[in-house]
């Protein structure tokens, strides 16, 4: 706001004054922000003014008008321009030609549109043919104008233009662009001029200022277009920011063999190499290099090599203006202290700088330039720590092709976003989404991606297109959503009506299973088996840095050994949760555990017992072997017994055989055991408390377990963990059966070990009454599965069924069964937290739900100064990562 009590709305730079800066992203938009921060840095940006994102909130709230003071705001910043450039908006021998482009505070790609030469009409292209000595430019630039402000702010469909250049094309034989003469073009301008005049009814805009506030207005009329709105739900941009818009004064890289225009990045952002990356042409306009229409050159001759490219080079063609490039490369990179995506014009050898941004990169890019800039002392650790979205480690952890297995490689486009996926083919994103939702794993096969398709390509496991190089929406798009991606595969031809897709014979149809490898770009037929990833080199340094700033340990949730194992190979902390349910359902056991059951006297069910005891001790000997030492956190009991009934008449037969009783009474004691509300039944402590024996039986499995392994000489800590306690009294006589087998353990076997017993907090009354149950519990574990369950009331097994409907409306963020409802459910949290540590100063605490592994929640049990948090073992390194970062967030990072 301006302090004159008028509210300052534009924001110049560029023309000798610049009123923005870097750090104004929420009000000028990170395009805004960004060239004026340029030209602060004192880099060529061609003048211009930001209108900025406040215009666009006050445009929604007031029936899409604009403030009074707007106007003449926007007047006398145009006003600076033109003095800047010489030049005169709609002047008919030197006219002020400008750009007019969206931008948000986050970078939507492809979201909004761009309309070039704006201000060129019947009268002033003359002048511009003219001045510029070249009326084949000029008249170019003017149907360029055309095509892109009919279709952008008039809405006139592309094809329409598409069309009417193809009918001269062929009428002159011509097969490209750069044949059409002066007068083709002025045939074309008249031809989409009445075309313009047909659909719409009313002819192009001739006025310059009609021009200029139609496409501001079509950049704000943008902000809620289909595209920007569901690009906004997928990234959690909240409608409210707005966009701004940027008019800048046009440069041109159209203008003749001393021109060009390109896109490039300051590092690889696929590799994250230490490289200057791009592409550009000569004598283009903006939007040709990422247009698909002319094949885009490599800015480097090493980039060029490594491509195999013929196309000369900038830095071979242009190689002054190179230098100066790379040297705006390098001050960028020192300035914004992280890799920058730059957009740059070059015009009659002069170069100017359209635009930088932080650079989209792939997941193994990020890390490895966090690592390289912190090594080059550009940036600290806790910032590479801090730079790295922890979810997205999920790219590196996932398999890729196994070298050793057999490919029938089918194709080759560009590897334009890396990792490994196989799935059934489609064809649209539509179909994509649908298939993808019934639990198919699918590639979405386009000739190319637009931003219609971003759905689509977010439902799939890759994406494939036969157009397009490594800057074609497709390729930004995945390697932003982490998506395997192989772009330009050139020698497929997609036939969208037929749905099939073939090369020299090969056909492949609808529903096909085909692998593509992003990463080097192959197209494979079939299912190709996959590898593990490699968990060294820049991960593995990274992974060190979080290690060493984060407060909080992690843990997993594992129950075999193979889950340990993977575990701690992930760096697991020790196990947060072994659900000793889950060995029930071996084959082997669970014929024992039915006649358990359905045992009808205590006898009958110790008999069972005895004969799981030896499996479950042996199951929990490997556990703490290959933990070493480090807790193990084991839970008794939980699911309601339900769950492991038989249901076959077979089945049934198999337990009555078993027990020595006929099938008849296995039935009745079935129908007897069946529950109408199993998740809030005879579950968790309440089986302990009908049935002692059957905790008695797991007890004395952990503790001959771990006097068997400590007496091998391996340390042991066993944390033996009650679920579902809603009192303390249950603790209390649970807890003394627990102790009492420890003991007796303990005599028989004459070997000492420790171990704690302590309780989950997964319902609302255990966190209020955590502080009566802390003086029995030696340990709290936030089962924040059974808690958000039990708090909303909504059941765990019925909640996809409505809850996106709750989404949609808004009601709810996020599901709460992945991201932990911090308001409520949370409260809860950190009540249970604050008053066991009351009662039980220096308690243990941590979380075992699925939050312990999900970035928001991890932040908030930072907050609550919970011990660890525990997971799957694939999300200990995210679960690693999101600690430390929430580490430095709340400033309680360690620093022992
Ligand atoms: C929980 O309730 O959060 C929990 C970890 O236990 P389970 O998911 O096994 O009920
Ligand atoms: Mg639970």
């Amino acid at each position: 706001m301006a302090s004159h009590g008028e509210s300052k709305w534009v924001y110049s730079f560029g023309a000798g004054k610049t009123e923005g800066r870097a750090d104004m992203k929420n009000l000028l938009g990170g395009k805004g922000a960004n060239l004026a921060e340029m030209a602060n840095l004192g880099l060529p940006v061609p003048p211009g003014f930001t209108i900025t994102t406040e215009v666009c909130t006050y445009f929604y709230a007031n029936g899409r008008t604009y403030p009074v003071e707007l106007k003449d705001q926007v007047a006398a910043a145009l006003a600076e321009i033109e003095q800047a450039m010489g030049a005169v908006f709609g002047d008919a021998n030197n006219p002020l030609l400008v750009s007019v482009r969206s931008g948000a505070r986050a970078s939507m790609p492809g979201m909004m549109d761009t309309v070039l030469n704006l201000g060129l009409n019947d009268v002033t292209v003359a002048g511009l043919a003219t001045r510029s000595g070249d009326a084949r430019f000029a008249y170019d630039s003017y149907r360029r104008f055309i095509q892109m402000y009919g279709n952008v702010v008039l809405d006139v469909d592309h094809h329409h233009f598409e069309e009417i250049l193809d009918s001269v094309k062929r009428d002159r034989g011509y097969s490209l662009d750069t044949d059409l003469t002066a007068a083709d073009w002025q045939a074309v301008i008249a031809d989409y001029k009445a075309m313009v005049e047909r659909e719409l009814g009313r002819p192009f805009p001739q006025d310059p200022q009609e021009q200029l506030w139609g496409a501001v207005g079509a950049v704000f009329g943008s902000w809620m277009n289909a595209r920007a709105i569901t690009y906004r739900k997928l990234h959690d941009i909240p409608a409210e920011w707005g966009t701004a818009v940027n008019v800048q004064s046009m440069v041109f890289g159209n203008m003749g063999n001393d021109c060009a225009t390109g896109v490039a990045f300051t590092r690889n952002p696929s590799t994250g190499e230490n490289a200057f990356y791009g592409e550009y042409l000569v004598n283009a306009q903006g939007e040709d290099v990422v247009a698909g229409i002319r094949t885009p050159q490599h800015l480097t001759i090493a980039g060029r090599e490594a491509n195999k490219s013929d196309l000369p080079s900038m830095e071979e063609v242009m190689p002054e203006v190179f230098n100066q490039l790379n040297e705006v490369r390098l001050r960028l990179e020192k300035h914004y202290r992280d890799m920058q995506d730059i957009e740059f014009t070059v015009q009659q050898n002069k170069l100017y700088m359209l635009q930088t941004r932080t650079g989209k990169r792939t997941a193994q890019a990020a890390l490895r330039i966090a690592v390289d800039m912190a090594t080059e002392a550009l940036v600290t650790k806790a910032e590479a720590v801090s730079r790295i979205d922890p979810a997205s480690l999920d790219q590196l952890l996932h398999p890729t092709l196994d070298p050793k297995a057999e490919r029938k490689v089918i194709a080759k486009g560009l590897p334009a976003s890396p990792g490994a996926a196989s799935g059934k083919v489609v064809f649209s994103a539509d179909d994509a989404e649908t298939q993808a939702a019934l639990g198919d794993a699918v590639i979405l096969c386009r000739i190319e991606t637009s931003p219609e398709d971003i759905h689509g390509m977010h439902a799939a496991k890759g994406i494939l297109t036969t157009r397009g190089g490594m800057t074609s929406h497709a390729a930004v798009v995945a390697r932003g959503m982490g998506r395997a991606c192989v772009a330009g595969a050139g020698e497929l031809r997609i036939d969208y009506k037929t749905k099939v897709m073939s090369v020299r014979g090969v056909q492949v149809k609808e529903g096909d299973l085909v692998t593509i490898d992003g990463s080097t770009g192959e197209v494979m037929l079939g299912a190709v088996p996959t590898v593990q990833p490699e968990l060294s080199g820049d991960f593995a340094t990274l992974m060190g840095w979080a290690d060493e700033l984060r407060r909080m340990k992690v843990r997993a949730n594992a129950e075999t050994a193979l889950d340990a194992a993977t575990a701690r190979k992930f760096g697991a902390e020790g196990i947060g949760l072994c659900r000793t349910e889950h060995m029930f359902f071996d084959p082997a056991r669970i014929l024992a555990v039915r006649e358990m059951i359905l045992a009808e006297t205590e006898e009958g069910r110790r008999k069972a017992l005895a004969k799981l005891e030896p499996f479950q001790k042996q199951d929990f000997v490997e556990l703490f072997t290959i933990m070493a030492g480090l807790p193990v956190t084991i839970r008794l009991l939980d699911p309601p017994l339900h769950e492991f009934l038989p249901n076959t008449e077979k089945e049934m037969a198999e337990v009555a055989a078993a027990a020595g009783t006929d099938p008849l009474r296995v039935h009745q004691r079935s129908v007897q055991l069946h529950e109408a509300n199993p998740m809030l039944g005879h579950r968790g402590c309440r089986l302990g408390i009908t049935y002692p024996e059957i905790y008695e039986m797991q007890a004395r499995a952990i503790f001959s377990a771990a006097a068997d392994v400590a007496k091998s000489g391996t340390p042991v800590t066993p944390e033996v963990m009650i679920p579902i306690v809603a009192t303390r009294k249950e603790l209390d006589i649970l807890k003394a059966v627990i102790d009492r087998v420890a003991a007796e353990v303990k005599a028989a076997s004459g070997q000492e070990f420790e171990y704690s017993v302590g309780t989950m907090i997964e319902l609302p009354r255990a966190a209020l009454r955590a502080g009566e149950i802390a003086e029995t519990a030696e340990f709290f574990s936030f089962g924040t599965n059974d808690l958000t369950q039990t708090t909303l009331g909504i059941s765990r097994d019925d909640a996809g069924s409505f809850l996106p409907d709750y989404e949609r409306a808004g009601i709810i963020e996020h599901d709460p069964f992945a991201t932990l409802d911090q308001d409520g459910v949370g409260e809860l949290v950190r009540i249970g937290a604050e008053r066991g540590r009351a009662a039980r100063p220096g308690i243990k605490l941590g979380i075992c739900g699925e939050h312990g592994g999900d970035p928001a929640s991890i932040q908030f049990c930072e907050s609550v100064g919970l011990d660890y948090v525990s997971c799957s073992p694939y999300r200990v390194p995210i679960a690693r990562l999101a600690a430390a970062q929430a580490a430095l967030k709340t400033d309680t990072v360690k620093r022992d």
